[in-house]
């Protein structure tokens, strides 16, 4: 039985989270939990699960009413209680589901406590994935991605040396833009938010319409798999039901493929990395019928381009870079900029900033914040246009 940390409770992959424990609880004690705003959904997941001692949330003033409410219950609020959590709610695992910069200290730290660490926040790995890596080495924690292609990549690497092995191949749906053919300025947030193959929350789905989540996954590949950016390969694929795949010098492939089913990644991370089984919808590869490839044309996705020229330069150009994003996705979904501004506001940001090869972690939360600032300034410019 372990003792289980879940932050971001509320999200997408928090609900999935929440109903895999349910489903095993002879293998699962959930002990804690953080949200964000949704307060109501919490006090859904309080009913839900009397195993819930220690709760975080993101405002003074929830964490003041609820202490009231739930005298019985240990609260935290803000970022630093996302920290205080961990330290204190003695638990043996962690699955950080939060969306953003805002989960890259909870990572650090989960690992800087020896706990170990279920990934699906792939921010914190972007931002600062040599200093995970560190704190993994030195505590001998350990690191299991919540991302089908990632959960994919590990299945299909599994029993074969790094000698064998040509490429890793990284499949992408292309979003829900893939097929658009009018003019991309005019795009609105509803369309979109209408992803072709998954259910997901509205920072990612817009990450996967610009491709800046296929960049981010590509960093992931790269800490979790150890392979230079070279060695990670994209490719279009519209059903995402091929997870991803391995090449080898024998120029034979190994694929994972499965359900567009979050749970089976969810339930190989909280697993160890092993396969159970899972309450998804099975599927019939004979009713699919045909699986489609396609050529990346990197001109419909500047976002992804401007991102692997970042990736390259070193560390501070990949803290720009996801705050960037961040800012840019959010002025998007707010109806404040277009579309196609995401990428240029990105891209200003970037050239602004001086290169810094390494960073420690309150450099990196100093870099973020700087950036976030400069970002403001640059979309309000946009937002006036
Ligand atoms: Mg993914």
């Amino acid at each position: 039985m372990e003792r289980i940390l879940l932050l971001g409770a509320s999200g997408s992959i928090g609900e999935q989270t929440l109903e895999i424990i349910k489903d095993n609880p002879k293998d699962f004690f959930l002990v804690g939990v953080s949200v964000g705003h949704k307060i109501n959904k919490l006090e859904e997941i309080l009913e839900n699960f009397s195993s819930i001692q220690y709760v975080c949330v993101q405002e003074e003033q929830d964490y003041l009413e609820l202490k009231n409410k739930y005298p019985h219950l240990y609260f935290y609020y803000g970022d630093d209680g996302l920290i205080d959590i961990i330290r204190e709610s003695k638990v043996d695992k962690v699955v950080n589901a939060l969306v953003g910069f805002v989960g890259f200290r909870p990572s650090l730290e989960t690992l800087k406590e020896g706990l170990n660490l279920c990934l699906a926040n792939k921010e914190s790995l972007v931002v600062g994935g040599e200093l995970l890596l560190e704190a993994k080495k030195k505590t001998k924690a350990n690191l299991y991605a919540i991302d089908s292609e990632h959960t994919a990549l590990d299945k299909c690497l599994k029993n074969h040396s790094k000698e064998e092995i040509k490429k890793l191949v990284i499949t992408a749906s292309g979003g829900s833009l893939r097929d658009y053919e009018g003019n991309l300025e005019d795009v609105t947030v509803e369309q979109v938010l209408k992803h072709p193959s998954w259910s997901m929350g509205q920072k990612i789905t817009i990450d996967s319409a610009t491709m800046m989540n296929k960049a981010f996954e590509i960093v992931e590949a790269m800490f979790l798999f150890n392979y230079s950016l070279e060695k990670i390969d994209i490719l279009l694929h519209d059903e995402s039901i091929i997870h991803s795949l391995v090449e080898f010098i024998d120029h034979s492939f190994v694929a994972d493929i499965g359900p567009t089913d979050m749970k089976t990644s969810i339930s190989y991370a909280l697993y160890n990395n092993e396969r159970k089984d899972v309450d998804v919808k099975e599927l019939n590869l004979a009713m699919l019928g045909s699986l489609h490839f396609r050529q990346l044309d990197l001109k419909k996705y500047p976002c992804l381009v401007i991102a692997l020229t970042a990736i390259q330069k070193g560390m501070s150009s990949r803290v720009v870079l996801n705050r960037a994003n961040e800012e840019a996705v959010h002025a998007f979904l707010d109806k404040k900029i277009k579309y196609t501004d995401i990428s240029l506001i990105i891209e200003e940001a970037l050239k602004e900033h001086k290169l810094q090869r390494k960073l420690d972690e309150y450099q990196i939360v100093e870099l973020d914040r700087i950036t976030k600032e400069k970002c403001q300034e640059i979309i309000r410019r946009y937002t006036c246009k």
